[in-house]
């Protein structure tokens, strides 16, 4: 057993297939601790007949409708059971995640929360999903119902492992469907728990199988299977076309929640201490690696040193270090997920150095074990530079200027993403404005990251397509059956 803190981890952890803890046809994978680069354990690595055999039991449990045929309540309450496991686990869950994914401890702990959220309230939702009539005159009976795919393959990335999986895994159950979770593998360890929580709510056996493998490997045999009837995924553009492809050639829908470049506007009249706030969720929570960051600030002129200023102040004063050693919430930061990520996004400031835009703080790796950079901070950043336009997926803020509101749009919406984005203004015109002509699927004025599991999530544009979260993200997971019963003329005795 490998000792952290007060915390023995096991050396290895299985994957779990149609209800047993099983070892992978590819081997084992080790698994660093992001935090000192060593290793931490190995997990059981799936091969393309692990994924089958995973599909198989999913499909099975479909067809015996153990799950699906369940009165919806009774499957949302086992839902809503599985995050009440993740709650009566979460120093344990908590630990864990903190080790393999290099957050600080009082993130990881927000995220066991956060992934408990999901299945009470997709629990709840579970008896909500109605068809409903439709009138064709009195020789008829129409109605709609909703139904399962059946078979919903489900990959993960790994910079919420534990909370993305249980945003699909959750909405995926509750409407009926029997999951097969592909893990990422820089951190796939704690989702151990979501088999676990699956099992100690009484989940039929094969309605969640959890596994980890290659992308290139067992994901992509994941979503070219024909026995998958539905595919969620979350992870970066290029998977996600490729991901498309494969759904495409099967005929199978998919939801893609891919990444973004998201800008909030600043106008001069915004409140600058509500702003520092959300500089410091919005691209420094998880080390920047949030789909949703706020990565861009589009600041009037006028004001643009004063934000510089504070956004430089506010990142230097991070306590960037390992995750255990950052239990509580406070001004603390912890490592990227790994020294390819990191070393990626260093690589990009260099760039953007190199390209005119001024380094305002950070910019550098440290200089200690583990895989940390930076809170970093780029002023006078132009739309043309690269920085302005990929995703970085670190703790980089770039800070771009506007003289007017046409312009300032122009700057938001000049990117091929178009996951979220956000207004920071006391004029309630402007925010209007802004608020309907930016192109993204969700809006945050005056606070970034507004919102929660009930309210829509997806993208526009490269961001990708489909919605998670909220009711919407129900209608991913079933398909609309139209029943019409006709009356044969002359079997009834007619209207009195
Ligand atoms: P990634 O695309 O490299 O990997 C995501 C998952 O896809 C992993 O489980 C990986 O193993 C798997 N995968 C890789 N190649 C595959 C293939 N050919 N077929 C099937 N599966 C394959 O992304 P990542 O680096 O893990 O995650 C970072 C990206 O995810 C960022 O771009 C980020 O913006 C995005 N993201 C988006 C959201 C969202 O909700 N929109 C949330 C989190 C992360």
């Amino acid at each position: 057993m490998s000792q952290t803190a007060n915390f023995d981890i096991k050396p290895y952890w299985q994957n779990y297939i149609n209800g047993a803890w099983v070892d992978g046809g590819a081997g084992r994978l080790a698994v660093d601790n992001p935090a000192t680069g060593e290793v931490l354990a190995e997990q059981a690595l799936a091969d393309r007949a692990d994924i089958d055999r995973a599909v198989q039991a999913a499909k099975a449990c479909h067809q015996s409708g153990a799950l699906s045929d369940l009165r919806p309540v009774e499957r949302g309450r086992m839902v809503q059971k599985m995050g009440q496991y993740l709650l009566n686990n979460i120093d344990e869950i908590a630990n864990l995640l903190c080790l393999e994914a290099g957050k600080p401890l009082w993130e990881a702990r927000v995220e066991v929360a956060g992934a408990a959220r999901y299945f009470e309230y997709y629990g709840n939702q579970a008896e909500t999903v109605e068809g409903r009539s439709i009138p064709l005159g009195s020789r008829y009976l129409d109605f709609t119902v909703y139904e399962p795919y059946g078979v919903s393959g489900q990959i993960i990335p790994w910079n919420y492992p534990l909370e993305m999986t249980a945003r699909s895994l959750s909405a995926g159950l509750a409407t009926g469907n029997a999951c097969v979770v592909k893990t990422p593998e820089l951190d796939p360890l704690s989702n151990y728990y979501m088999a676990k929580a699956a099992e100690f709510a009484g989940l039929p056996v094969g309605a969640v199988n959890i596994l980890c493998g290659y992308g290139h490997e067992a994901g992509d045999a994941l979503t070219i299977h024909d026995d998958v009837n539905q595919i969620v995924f979350t992870g970066s553009v290029q998977t996600g076309m490729a991901i498309a492809g494969n759904a495409a050639k099967h005929v199978v829908p998919c939801v893609l929640e891919l990444g973004g470049k998201s800008a909030a506007i600043v106008y001069p009249d915004a409140d600058m201490d509500n702003l520092e706030q959300s500089i410091r969720w919005g691209i420094y929570f998880n080390a920047g690696q949030v789909c949703s960051a706020m990565s861009r600030l589009v600041v009037h002129e006028s004001v643009r040193d004063e934000v510089v200023e504070r956004a430089a102040a506010l990142a230097n004063r991070l306590n960037v270090g390992p995750g255990m050693e950052r239990a509580e919430f406070g001004d603390n930061m912890g490592a990227m997920v790994s020294a390819k990520q990191r070393d990626r996004a260093e690589g990009l400031c260099r760039r953007a150095e190199s390209e005119g835009a001024r380094l305002a703080a950070g910019g550098h790796a440290l200089n200690r074990p583990g895989h940390f950079l930076q809170p970093t901070v780029f002023d006078q950043v132009t739309p043309d530079m690269n920085i302005a336009q990929e995703e970085v997926f670190g703790p980089v803020l770039s800070v771009l200027s506007f003289k007017d509101d046409a312009e300032a749009l122009a700057i938001a919406n000049g990117t091929d993403y178009g996951l979220v984005g956000g207004v920071f203004t006391a004029d309630i015109e402007r925010a209007m404005e802004a608020a309907q002509r930016m192109r993204s699927g969700q809006i945050f004025i005056n606070e970034w990251y507004a919102g929660g599991v009930e309210t829509p999530f997806g993208g526009y544009g490269k961001s990708g397509y489909g919605r998670e979260k909220g009711r919407e993200a129900l209608w991913n997971y079933v398909q609309t059956k139209n029943i019409a019963i006709a009356r044969i003329a002359g079997t009834h005795p007619g209207r009195a």
